[in-house]
């Protein structure tokens, strides 16, 4: 406690509009409509509207012209496609053709190209208000056996909290699978190499900066036998488990083609079913599967873009969540969404959601939960994700002052509805990563021609 009291107190004060993270939040709302106090990494007080913090303060930061959230948390990235977005041959396909044309260029990844897309995926993402991101890289072609090493190495430089989780292909086509030889490995580099990344990286301590989980890509391109020892492995050292489930029709087909069952039937067949899963897109479930997979508390990364530009479906959010899972908002891979823009993402779910449940069932605090506290809780995190006393200080503020937001009149909704696109501050642990946007994106031009270099590269 002697060491926090000497941490300056840091006042967020008095933004213009604040979501707490909370569904049920009217309550937490009004409390925190005054700021946020802030001392070492940890929110220390929630400031009621009108108020001033309970003790001195050694720093006031007016934010009298921004919308406060809490830093948005993705849960389902592939930051190395920030490299192939728009191929022209993957274009105006559906999720395995698309896959089928990028696999043979994915071939050809370097821990260059790992490098320069992670940092560009990463900016962009905070770029956006994003705090806490999940990556799922599952590409370890011949010479890319440290692409996690340097995935950590980056998030750790740029203050990023970050699950990395270390994806794996083992089902080539020439075993049925989708993905070609050069793409995949055996069962023992996969495993050996999860627990080395296990016990190098992962931090389970409240306040974690770095998580790794274990992913086998999808249950087109693994073994059942890797699903399982993955399963065993993740339960030997405390890790969360995920994996793209019921993306499209053809999956299930697959399934049911190759393994004799459904998405659902084969994850419990895996021994995967419980509250440590968490599953990208999770579309194509029946009301029994549903139901299943809310007792288990199976968390779903709901990735809108996605699955609106691959054509895949649309998540049923509200079952899933009536049902006992836990729901959190995801941009997906940077080739299937071409962007990793968290608060674009909120507006499509929005507009995505409401096609399926209706305007007065999809609220902008509905998107704005599951892309706050939903996500959190489908990372398993009880530290981040709402702004209350004791929780981490992730912060994302937004200034309205764009065209786009002028004649406006509900601050919170214009964020969603008018459709934001970038924060004017972001805190991660208690520190500024992003002060001054204009500063920031000037600092990244040198990133952005060596990345566009090396995507000109990988398609040569
Ligand atoms: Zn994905």
């Amino acid at each position: 406690m002697s060491q926090l009291a000497d941490e300056p107190r840091i006042w967020i004060a008095n933004p213009m509009a604040v979501f707490s993270g909370a569904m049920s939040g009217e309550d937490a709302e009004r409390d925190c409509r005054g700021g946020v106090v802030v001392q070492g990494t940890r929110i220390v007080e929630c400031v009621a509207g009108g108020q001033q913090a309970s003790l001195p303060v050694d720093q006031i930061v007016d934010a009298s012209d921004a919308v406060l959230l809490p830093g948005l948390i993705n849960t389902h990235h592939h930051f190395y496609q920030t490299l192939t977005r728009c191929v022209p041959s993957a274009i105006n396909q559906e999720l395995f053709p698309w896959l089928q044309s990028l696999y043979p260029i994915w071939s050809g990844l370097s821990d260059k190209h790992i490098e320069a897309a992670t940092e560009l995926a990463c900016w962009e993402l905070m770029l956006s208000g994003c705090s806490t991101v999940a990556d799922h890289h599952y590409v370890f072609n011949q010479g890319l056996s440290e692409a996690i090493d340097i995935q950590a190495e980056v998030v750790g430089r740029l203050g990023l909290r970050a699950t990395l989780t270390r994806g794996s292909m083992s089902l080539s086509q020439k075993d049925g699978g989708l993905p070609p030889d050069s793409v995949v490995q055996t069962e023992q580099q996969i495993l050996d190499d999860s627990l080395r990344l296990a016990r190098r990286y992962h931090d389970a301590a409240e306040g974690s900066m770095l998580q790794l989980a274990l992913a086998p890509c999808s249950p087109f391109s693994v073994t059942e036998d890797l699903m399982r020892e993955t399963a065993i492995l993740a339960k030997q050292q405390g890790l969360r488990l995920h994996t793209h489930l019921a993306e499209t029709i053809d999956e299930n087909e697959f399934c049911l083609r190759k393994l004799g069952m459904r998405p659902v039937d084969y994850l419990e067949h895996c021994d995967w079913m419980g509250p440590q899963t968490w599953l990208a897109h999770g579309i194509h479930f029946n009301s029994e599967e549903i139901h299943r997979l809310g007792q288990h508390q199976v968390g779903i990364a709901h990735c809108p873009t996605s699955n609106m530009l691959l054509a895949s479906g649309i998540c049923p959010t509200l079952d899933l969540a009536a049902a006992g899972c836990k729901v959190g908002l995801a941009v997906d891979g940077s080739a299937s969404n071409d962007g990793s823009n968290m608060v674009q993402e909120l507006r499509h779910s929005l507009l995505q959601q409401r096609l399926r449940y209706g305007a007065s069932k999809i609220t902008h605090q509905q998107v704005l939960h599951w892309a706050t506290q939903g996500s959190a809780e489908v990372l398993g995190r009880q530290d981040i994700g709402v702004l209350a006393p004791g929780k981490q200080a992730d912060l994302a503020l937004y200034k309205l002052d764009e065209l786009r937001f002028s004649g406006s009149h509900d601050p919170l909704a214009a964020l969603v509805l008018c459709g934001a696109s970038e924060v004017s501050k972001l805190m991660v642990a208690g520190k500024w990563v992003i002060e001054d946007p204009l500063q920031t994106r000037e600092q990244l031009n040198e990133l952005i021609s060596r990345h566009q270099q090396l995507a000109k590269q990988l398609l040569a």
